[in-house]
């Protein structure tokens, strides 16, 4: 209650790239820091504040003793910043052929440094008592120091990913081997963690464009109050101590954040507007029997091409598993869909059930049906897969997703690796039918593996509860910010 007090008056500026798999958990932080008596602002383009109404809308309607969470909106001229109308989105970037899509991943990310100006207005007009800014925005931490305001930098990613970054960018093991093919263990970081050049996220040569970027990126952290990290400490105990003692300053993990979402229609309107509706979504799944089905999602950027799909369609039925499965097309009705099997949704009737388009992910992870979780290890679903108390079929395919590959099939033994060896972009190192069949089979049948995971999933619910490792570093955080307040104040 002492704290509750204390940092009533608390204002943070929570600034999200423009994807969903950042959107969604700076969301999540806002409802957090509102439970602590805080207030926030997000800061987003137009297009992208409307997924962001509904939800904010239901939070303030349901708890109108907490402080207000809103929007400002940014400016974002796309045609003046050399991008097609309406591209304020990584959902618009996927949504185009291959040629268009590498084009467009060039140009957006520098183009947000067009917010720069108006986040200095905001900043001085408004007078936030803290930033919160995602990472791919390293100036903003310099716009934030002009005027005193501290900064926190959120990655979205977890300690094991951040420590594997950290240790590659320092010793560049990738750039000593003979193969692109041949695995190194990666220097410093505990554990003996194996990889290949070809499963390493960022290699661009310090000099050129994207290289100095990165070095931006780094620089800013440093200068930043500390790093913002969606996990809990005892996930990755090892690494959470060794990116503090070696990486960064300071950190706090404040996560799962997912777990903030109690109430069936937070879950239900997490992200974007659920192509399905959920209650028909969830008398499925109540049909079915605790722990006999399996998810599959790719999350919001990976995008198959059709022989991809079809071969995990026929993997899912070689498997004999029921199975709830994502897929980002939206087919017109009647239209064919060339990325099924023929027949393949006749002979699968009421044992498959495929969402084309947006599913109310944490929902579905949640119910008891749910047994195994097929993902492409993007940080966000892996932790909502261990808060969900899942096995996983581990199956990486861009950014850190290896790394968080190996915390979870060799770190933490929760999850089976489909096999992929290589990052390919978002359209994925090509695998067959018959190795979804194993791993799924694998991951569905191994009760070791499961209790691990469940064993996870209490700790994760344990970390968040009040007096819990997250709820203690979160008021830690709250009560630091606090005295720079009122020392800021007195100045
Ligand atoms: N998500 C969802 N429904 C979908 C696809 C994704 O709710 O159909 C959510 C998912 O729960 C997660 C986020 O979108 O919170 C995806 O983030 P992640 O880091 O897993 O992957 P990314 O899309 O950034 O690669």
């Amino acid at each position: 209650m002492e704290t509750f007090e204390k940092v009533s008056k608390l204002h943070f500026f929570l600034f999200p790239f423009m994807a969903h798999g950042h959107m969604i958990p700076t969301l999540d932080i806002a409802k957090l820091f509102a439970t602590k008596g805080a207030k926030s602002t997000i800061l987003t383009t137009p297009l992208n504040s409307i997924h962001f109404e509904k939800p904010i809308k239901s939070f303030n309607h349901e708890n109108p003793k907490l402080e207000k969470i809103t929007i400002k909106i940014l400016d974002f001229p796309c045609i003046e910043l050399g991008l097609p109308l309406g591209c304020e989105n990584t959902d618009f970037i996927i949504s185009n052929p291959e040629p268009i899509r590498d084009e467009l991943n060039q140009k957006f990310l520098p183009a947000t440094s067009y917010f720069k100006d108006q986040l200095e207005q905001l900043i001085e007009t408004m007078k936030p008592d803290c930033l919160v800014a995602n990472m791919f925005f390293p100036w903003a931490t310099k716009v934030a120091e002009k005027f005193n305001v501290p900064t926190l930098v959120f990655h979205g990613i977890g300690y094991f990913s951040l420590s594997v970054t950290h240790c590659l960018w320092l010793h560049k093991p990738h750039k000593k081997v003979a193969s692109s093919c041949e695995p190194f263990v990666i220097p410093d970081l505990p554990g003996d963690i194996v990889l290949t050049e070809e499963q390493v996220a960022h290699k661009e040569d310090e000099e050129s464009e994207r290289g100095k970027f990165r070095k931006e990126m780094r620089e800013s952290e440093i200068n930043s109050f500390g790093v913002l990290v969606n996990s809990f400490y005892k996930l990755e105990p090892a690494y959470s101590d060794f990116f503090k003692s070696s990486v960064a300053k300071r950190a706090w993990n404040i996560g799962p954040l997912s777990l903030g979402n109690r109430e069936f229609k937070e879950k239900a309107e997490r992200g974007k507007k659920a192509s399905i509706d959920e209650n028909e979504c969830l008398k499925w799944l109540d049909s079915k029997r605790c722990d006999s089905v399996i998810y599959v999602s790719f999350g919001t950027i990976t995008s198959f091409n059709n022989e991809q799909l079809i071969e995990i369609a026929a993997g899912l039925e070689m498997s004999g598993h029921d199975f709830v499965w994502v897929v980002n097309k939206n087919g017109s009705q009647g239209e064919k869909e060339e990325w099924l099997p023929e027949g393949f949704e006749d002979r699968t009737k009421g044992k498959g059930l495929i969402i084309r388009g947006w599913a109310p992910q944490v929902l579905i992870l949640d119910h008891q049906a749910i047994g195994g979780f097929l993902t492409h290890c993007g940080w966000n679903s892996t932790l909502e897969g261990v808060a969900s108390g899942l096995p996983m079929v581990t199956w990486p395919v861009g950014a850190e997703q290896f790394y968080n590959e190996k915390l979870v099939t060799q770190v933490l033994q929760i999850g089976v690796s489909v096999g992929v060896k290589k990052m390919t972009k978002a359209t994925g190192d090509f695998i067959s039918k018959e190795k979804v069949e194993k791993a799924v089979r694998e991951v569905m049948v191994g009760e070791e593996r499961r209790e691990r995971v469940k064993e996870l999933a209490k700790m994760a619910k344990d970390a968040v509860k009040e007096g819990g490792s997250s709820d203690i570093e979160l008021n830690r955080l709250m009560e630091e910010l606090m005295l720079v307040k009122l020392q800021n104040e007195k100045e």
